[in-house]
């Protein structure tokens, strides 16, 4: 049953009382956008109008762009609608479906209904999709614009809403054949903007943090009662606040210091970022206790996805961790940035939202109006290696001249293209190749898919990879504590996975370590590992074993028969414990080297940094020391081929494939594997071929500008030192 406080908290929204007119606009429009003020109700109460009063409605899809807001919400609307999480109302991300055949509200990523448009481009099982948070301009909510606009003119019934905080509203109708604009009214309160005296944006990077700290404690001493959201970029950082803040507060001579002592004498401290434990926490949701300040210490998420009540102080650091793309590796690298005028003005206004408020930049003014006016859509800089994929499955050829809301760089197209190409997924026009069709099947970045059929097709070791793949589409595995002893620890018991071939290895290593536990939680907690994610790629692994049975793509083993479990384990010393020979592991590498060879580096012939192989063409030692002006990798210190790790001698590696880049003060190669050149000899001819292609691109020809421009963001990405560890 649903309790009469949660009755009372919905109709206390402000889009309660447009109710009917929100439900007769959405009867009367198949196509509609909807705006409103963040904390409104659109997430929460707009699917429900429509589940309770269009009766003969199946099933209604509304995306969310980030996996925690999908749960969180689902969540929250069964607990309002008063059923069991799964049944009427449910959540669907990748990897974790939670709805069942009496689903009839899905909340789902954005990325797992491009992935069902891909499949079925009618959405023939919904009568209502919502592409909600519109305003973030996700890659995959841009991808599903273009393809929802196909949808309508295939089934002019389905009724397509988007809904978006009121930024940029005219150009999501306008692109929706100009379709009507409901817009919630709502007040928003006066927010006081305060500026800091002389900070530029650009030297605030290292300081930010203590800052950030600094300015919650002077609201707390100096300003009248009120919440604290207090923006910041990710996981570490907010929790470094979450401590500092407590320390210092706990140094205060209340009596003396806090001016407001009779309202908000204590404080109590929140963070949130995208982690399921942090969403939890009810009593973020809540008032403080009496006489108490709430500080929540926030990522993006609390921008415009989540709400949090009682906000009267925001204090924006000016920075947020962003997909951007990396040049260098083709991939996605996650860096810290300064966020966009239109970002500030969102965060200030998360304290105007009942009453008037105060926002304190941590930057001057001039610093904010050097920002960008608006936030890039992430289509414009992020890899389109898989949206390509998923676009050329459906059948649409001309990628450049797809309906795309904003065109992305063509230059981005291109080297998606050309991935696919050295993947084989496509061919030298740029059509779909046997391969890339089959690789459609994985929900898997097409590097790993390409991976997992080369490892049932050509390798034979398809069990072993579906377990590698697996960890690497979870979470971090190896929890790295903070204070220096426990550090020391997880260091050396970390150390007994180690595989002398490198990192992927060491992972299957790591999970056999988990089964042979019977997955228990104490024997992770001990080795330092992480639970949650072990048992994630638990799951992981089985779906992907079951699509591959679906699919045909046969699940192989390549342990070795006469070897029996256990009898065969080196005793040479504890440290190797794990490793065995029972495997015939070269095949395993070289079934990663079919896509990772693209990601081939050399070491420097007297030193421990390596090269990429793709980007220099380095074939001689003399060129990499003439040429130092060429980005410089370092193994991770978490790989088992870290120097430090004395795991195998540096100067035996000289060709490794990394999985993917980390910058940090340097630029990191996480998960590296050892390789021999002979494996990938074949493979590498590829990307002189490139050079003949054109992929259907009639102007593929690399010029000389497109040469510099790639050269210089090179530079920039591996010289800056952006403070990365994690993702939002
Ligand atoms: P919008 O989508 O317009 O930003 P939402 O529907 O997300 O608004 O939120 C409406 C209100 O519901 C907000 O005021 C928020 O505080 C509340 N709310 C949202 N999620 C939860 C939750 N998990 N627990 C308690 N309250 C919540
Ligand atoms: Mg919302």
């Amino acid at each position: 049953m649903v309790n009469s406080r949660i009755i009372k908290q919905r109709e206390s929204l402000p889009i309660f009382h447009f109710r009917q007119e929100i439900i007769d606009a959405i009867k009367n429009e198949n196509l509609l956008v909807i705006i409103g003020e963040t904390g409104s109700g659109k997430t929460t109460q707009i699917p429900q109008y429509i589940l309770e009063s269009f009766e003969d409605c199946r099933l209604i899809g509304v995306t969310q762009p980030r996996r925690i807001a999908a749960i969180t919400v689902a969540n929250r609307v069964s607990e309002e609608h008063g059923t069991r999480l799964g049944s009427e109302v449910g959540y669907c991300i990748r990897f974790d479906d939670c709805t069942s055949a009496k689903t009839r509200l899905k909340y789902m990523t954005d990325g797992v209904l491009l992935r069902e448009a891909t499949l079925d481009p009618k959405l023939e099982h919904y009568d209502v999709i919502i592409i909600d948070e519109a305003h973030e301009r996700t890659l995959e909510t841009d991808v599903l614009f273009g393809l929802l606009k196909e949808t309508h003119r295939l089934r002019p019934e389905l009724k397509i809403l988007v809904m978006s905080a009121t930024l940029n509203v005219e150009k999501f109708s306008d692109f929706f054949n100009e379709c009507p604009i409901f817009s919630i009214p709502g007040r928003t309160y006066e927010v006081a903007i305060n500026h800091h005296r002389d900070a530029k944006i650009i030297s605030l990077k290292s300081t930010y943090v203590q800052r950030a700290v600094d300015t919650t404690l002077y609201i707390h001493t100096h300003e009248p009662p009120g919440d604290i959201l207090v923006f910041l970029t990710g996981q570490n950082e907010i929790e470094k606040s979450c401590r500092d803040l407590d320390n210092q507060a706990r140094e205060l001579n209340y009596r003396r210091d806090v001016q407001y002592y009779d309202e908000v004498r204590n404080l109590i401290v929140f963070p949130i970022y995208a982690s399921l434990e942090t969403m939890e926490q009810k009593a973020i949701f809540e008032d403080p206790p009496e006489g108490t300040r709430k500080v929540v210490f926030a990522t993006n998420i609390a921008q415009t996805s989540v709400t949090i009540p009682g906000i009267k102080y925001v204090i924006d650091s000016g920075y947020v961790k962003q997909k951007s793309y990396d040049p260098s590796t083709g991939m996605d690298a996650l860096l810290v940035v300064p966020i966009s005028q239109a970002a500030a003005t969102q965060r200030a206004g998360r304290a105007g939202r009942t009453a008037p408020g105060k926002a304190f930049r941590l930057y001057s003014r001039e610093s904010f109006e050097q920002l960008e006016v608006d936030t890039v859509p992430e289509i414009q800089r992020s890899s389109l290696l898989g949206t390509v994929l998923s676009l050329k499955k459906m059948g649409i050829r001309d990628i450049l001249h797809f309906e795309f809301i904003d065109p992305p760089d063509p230059m981005l197209v291109k080297n998606a293209l050309k991935q696919l190409f050295l993947l084989e997924a496509i061919d030298e026009q740029g059509m779909l190749t046997p391969l890339g069709d089959e690789m459609c099947i994985f929900p898997l970045n097409p590097f790993l898919s390409r991976v997992l059929i080369a490892s049932a097709r050509q390798f034979g070791c398809s069990r072993e990879v579906s377990t590698i793949v697996a960890m690497l589409s979870v979470e971090e595995i190896f929890i790295t504590p903070r204070d220096e002893e426990r550090l020391f620890e997880a260091d050396e018991r970390r150390k007994v996975f180690y595989h002398s071939s490198g990192d992927y290895m060491t992972l299957l290593q790591v999970f056999e370590g988990y089964r042979d536990s019977g997955y228990d939680r104490d024997w992770c907690r001990d080795r330092y590992l992480n639970h949650r994610a072990l048992s994630m790629a638990k799951n992981v692994r089985d779906q992907l074993r079951e699509l591959m049975e679906r699919h045909g793509v046969s699940i192989i083993s390549c342990r070795q028969k006469d070897n029996q479990d256990g009898d065969h384990r080196k005793k040479r010393s504890k440290q190797t414990y794990y490793e065995t020979k029972k495997y015939d592991f070269t095949k395993i590498l070289e079934a990663f080297s079919t896509s990772y060879f693209i990601h081939l580096a050399k070491r420097h012939p007297h030193r421990s940094v390596f090269y990429h192989y793709a980007s220099a063409n380095i074939h001689t030692s003399e060129m990499i020391d003439s040429n130092s002006s060429l980005l410089a990798l370092h193994i991770s210190p978490l790989s088992a081929l870290h120097p430090e790790n004395k795991i195998v001698k540096v100067d035996s590696l000289d060709w490794v494939i990394y999985h993917s880049i980390l910058y940090t003060s340097k630029a990191l190669m996480k998960v590296v594997s050892k390789v021999k050149l002979e494996w990938i000899e074949e493979k590498l001819k590829l990307f002189k071929k490139l050079e003949t292609v054109d992929l259907g691109v009639d102007d593929n020809k690399k010029d000389k500008q497109e040469k510099e421009v790639d050269d210089e963001s090179v530079d920039s990405i591996g010289k800056e030192s952006n403070y990365i560890d994690e993702e939002e």
